[in-house]
């Protein structure tokens, strides 16, 4: 009988938001077992409950909750997959230490993303920019890499245009995002400021995806992507929702296709980590709704462990040609779920 043996991974930030997403995840996973378990100094040498309250359903501190933190280095925490769930201060400077002892590290901090030699990766989107870390060992050096998530809000926008960009190519959008406080971290938005509340600023969150959106549209090449050429307005809002981020989206699509002509390309289209059938890959990338009145966060957020993003009330638009609604988990596909996706291809295409 044939032995499978897991691989061993690091959760760099376990204690966070993202941390303890990555730590449920993992708790169970097909390929991937969890050796380290990293924060900050001030977590380090404590027990995983020690060193912070778990606020996920489901079993606490997936099950590791005496395991003790080590510190967030590569001479503590060193496993051939490292999950980072770091804020991009700390990854900039640690990131890459990994990277150099020979990891592959799936970064969700926002430092690398816009790297040349990095891949920001969406499996169902660009997965030939994996290649680019062949560019990234040359550049550096490295026996191992850094690959990136994009920003959450990004990500659920890439994964509705990326689709339509194949079949019609895009030029404009126009995007206005609802985004929960969770996208903050833990302990994010005071309750003072947020409850009854709009905020209608996320600093540079607006920049990131304006910026991200054609680098994950681009088209690879072995010296880095070419950038799509597509235009990008965001205009980002903080709202009073724990989970999962909506957005309103204009898009201008060359040769001005009708709702349904969009409806059925997204209703179509069929990529890649599906095709694999990996593990946490969602049965559909795209759940298309009806109904007038969704997607709706509280109702639908939570389908498919959140890594489907949803899409409703597609319609003409007056400015741009097509507008609709758009909705996905911040936490799962916008950040602990699309990097354990984005592992698993690694793996499904050899790297590891
Ligand atoms: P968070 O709740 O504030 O967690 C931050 C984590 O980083 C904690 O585990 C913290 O450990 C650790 N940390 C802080 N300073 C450190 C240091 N100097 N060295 C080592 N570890 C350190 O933040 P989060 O929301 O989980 O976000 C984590 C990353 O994911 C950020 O880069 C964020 O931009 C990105 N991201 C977040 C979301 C989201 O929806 N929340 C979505 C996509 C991407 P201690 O507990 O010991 O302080």
């Amino acid at each position: 009988m044939t032995q499978y043996i897991k691989i061993p991974v690091t959760v760099l930030g376990a204690t966070g938001v993202v941390g303890q997403r990555f730590v449920r995840r993992l708790a169970n996973h097909p390929l991937f077992i969890i050796q380290h378990l990293a924060a900050s100094e001030r977590s380090s040498g404590k027990r995983y409950r020690e060193a912070c309250a778990w606020r996920l359903d489901g079993d606490s501190y997936g099950g590791l909750a005496d395991h003790v933190l080590v510190p967030g280095d590569p001479h503590h925490a060193m496993s051939p997959i490292v999950f980072s769930a770091l804020d991009s201060g700390p990854a900039s400077e640690l990131e890459p230490l990994f990277a150099q002892a020979g990891a592959l590290v799936f970064s969700n901090a926002s430092a690398f993303r816009m790297t040349r030699e990095v891949p920001l990766l969406v499996p169902e989107v660009n997965p030939d920019h994996l290649r680019l870390i062949e560019l990234q060992r040359r550049h550096h050096g490295w026996k191992g890499a850094i690959l990136c998530n994009p920003n959450c809000t990004a990500t659920v926008l890439v994964m509705a245009l990326a689709p339509l960009h194949q079949a019609f190519g895009v030029e404009k959008v126009f995007m206005t995002s609802m985004q929960a406080v969770s996208g903050a971290g833990y302990p994010g938005v005071s309750s003072l400021d947020i409850l009854g509340n709009v905020v209608p600023f996320i600093r540079n969150e607006e920049e990131k995806v304006e910026e991200e959106i054609p680098k994950m549209l681009g088209r690879f090449a072995p010296d880095g992507v070419e950038l799509a050429a597509v235009a990008v307005s965001a205009l980002c809002h903080r709202v009073p929702v724990i989970d999962g981020h909506t957005e309103a989206v204009s898009v201008k699509l060359k040769g001005d296709p009708t709702p349904e002509q969009v409806r059925e390309v997204l209703r179509a289209w069929k990529p890649e980590p599906q095709a694999l059938a990996l593990p946490s890959a969602p049965p559909v990338p795209i759940r298309l709704h009806e109904a007038e009145d969704r997607p709706q966060v509280r109702r639908d957020v939570e389908m498919d462990g959140g890594m489907s993003v949803h899409v409703g009330r597609i319609r003409a638009c007056p400015l741009l040609g097509i507008k609709f609604t758009l909705l996905g988990h911040n936490t799962e596909r916008g950040a602990a779920g699309g990097s354990i996706l984005n592992a698993e291809l690694a793996h499904a295409k050899g790297l590891l």
